[in-house]
C-alpha cells in the first residue's frame, strides 16, 4: 500500500491531468468551430482542409431549370468558372465534359453541379466540349480538346473527366486529384450501385494535369461509342499509375435517364483489344490538332466547339470501316488516322 499522502498526490495529479485534456480538447474544439466559421484555416488565408459546408448525400432536381433562373441562382459564378471569396482554394480543378445535343442533361448538370463544386470550396471552370455534328461522337478526343482549352485560361492542376448525365449524390466525395487518378463514379444507380467491373475508368474520373500529360492523354481514334474508357485505364495503369476509389456511399451517382446510344457501326472494335496498347507514345495530345470553331464564354459554362482537321479524311474512312472492318488491319487504320490527324 501507498502511503496515504502519495495516494492524495495521485489523485490530485489524476484530476489535474483531466482538467487540463479537458479544457485543451474544448479550447481545439471551439478554434475549430471558429476557424471553420470563418473558413480560413491559417493564416495563408488557405481555404479549410475540410470544407465546412458539405453536408454529405444531397438530391438531385431532376427539372430542366431555365438558363436564366440558373445565372440568377449563381451569380458569383463568371464565364463558367468560380473561386470561393474568402479563403484561397487548395485546388484549381476544371470539369470538362462531352456534349451533343442533350440540352435537358446540361441544364441538370449546370444546376446541381455549381452548388456542389461551390460548397467543396474549390477554384473551378466547367468546360463543355462539342464536336461538329456531322462527324461521329469521340469522347476522347473532346477531352483532349478540353484539356488544351482550359489551361489557355487557367494553370488548373486537377482535371475531372465527366459525362454529362452523371450527377454526385453526396459532397463529401470531393472533386480534389489525389496523389494517383481517381476513378469517381463507383456507384451509379442504373447499375445498382454496384461497380460494372474492377478495371472501370469511364462516367466520371479525375487525375493531375502532370499525370494527363505523363500518358499522353486520351487516344484521339475511339469513333463512335465505347473503347476511349478502357483505353483510358490502360494508359494510366502501363505508367505505373494505380487508380483509387472512394466508398461506394459516397461515390453515389444517379444517371439521368437517356436511350442507350446504338453501337456506332464505327466503332473501332480492333482498337479496343483491352490490353497495353503500343500506340500509347503516338496517339493522343502530341497527336491532337483540331480547329476551333468557336469559344464562347457563357454565364455558367464555357462552350468549345471543335472540328476535326481534314473532316473529309476522316469521313472516308470511317465509311470504309463500316463496309468492310475485317479487310483493314488495326496497323492500316491507325497509321492512316495518324496521317489524318498529323497533317
Ligand atoms: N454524349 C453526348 N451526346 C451523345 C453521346 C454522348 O452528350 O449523343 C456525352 C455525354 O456527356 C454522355 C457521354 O458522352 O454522358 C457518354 O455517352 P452515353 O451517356 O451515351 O454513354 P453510356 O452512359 O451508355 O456509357
Ligand atoms: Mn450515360
Amino acid at each position: 500500500m501507498l502511503p496515504n499522502y502519495l495516494q492524495k498526490a495521485a489523485t490530485i495529479v489524476f484530476i489535474f491531468q483531466t482538467v487540463i485534456l479537458l479544457l485543451w480538447y474544448l479550447n481545439y474544439n471551439a478554434t475549430l468551430t471558429i476557424l471553420m466559421k470563418r473558413n480560413i484555416s491559417n493564416k495563408s488565408g488557405l481555404c479549410p482542409l475540410i470544407p465546412p459546408d458539405l453536408v454529405g448525400p444531397i438530391s438531385v432536381n431532376i427539372n430542366a431549370t431555365e438558363w436564366m433562373d440558373i445565372e440568377k441562382k449563381f451569380q458569383k459564378v463568371i464565364k463558367g468558372s468560380y473561386r470561393p471569396e474568402n479563403c484561397k482554394a487548395r485546388h484549381k480543378v476544371a470539369i470538362l465534359v462531352p456534349y451533343r445535343d442533350r440540352d435537358t442533361h446540361l441544364r441538370i448538370f449546370i444546376n446541381h453541379m455549381h452548388s456542389f463544386l461551390i460548397r467543396q470550396q474549390l477554384e473551378y471552370g466547367i468546360y463543355i466540349v462539342e464536336l461538329d455534328k456531322d462527324i461521329p461522337f469521340n469522347r476522347g478526343f473532346l477531352f483532349n480538346v478540353g484539356f488544351m482549352e482550359a489551361l489557355k485560361d487557367n494553370n488548373y492542376g486537377c482535371f475531372v473527366f465527366h459525362d454529362v448525365d452523371l450527377l454526385p449524390l453526396n459532397d463529401f466525395n470531393l472533386y480534389q486529384c489525389p496523389d494517383q487518378p481517381k476513378h469517381l463514379s463507383v456507384a451509379i444507380d442504373k447499375y445498382k450501385f454496384k461497380l460494372l467491373y474492377a478495371t472501370n475508368f469511364g462516367g466520371v474520373s479525375s487525375m493531375s494535369t502532370e499525370q494527363f500529360t505523363t500518358i499522353n492523354g486520351y487516344s484521339n481514334l475511339f469513333f463512335g461509342w465505347g473503347g476511349e474508357d478502357d483505353d483510358f485505364y490502360n494508359r494510366v495503369v502501363s505508367n505505373n499509375m494505380t487508380i483509387s476509389r472512394d466508398n461506394s456511399s459516397i461515390a453515389r451517382y444517379t444517371m439521368l435517364p437517356h436511350k442507350k446510344a446504338p453501337i456506332n457501326p464505327f466503332r473501332m472494335d480492333v482498337l479496343n483489344s483491352g490490353t497495353k496498347r503500343p500506340n500509347q507514345a503516338v496517339d493522343g495530345l502530341n497527336s491532337l490538332q483540331y480547329n476551333l470553331t468557336e469559344k464562347v464564354y457563357r454565364k455558367m459554362y464555357v462552350h468549345i466547339t471543335v472540328t476535326l482537321n481534314k473532316k473529309d479524311a476522316v469521313t472516308q474512312l470511317l465509311n470504309r470501316l463500316k463496309k468492310g472492318k475485317s479487310q483493314i488491319s488495326e496497323s492500316q487504320i491507325f497509321e492512316t488516322f495518324k496521317k489524318i490527324l498529323k497533317n
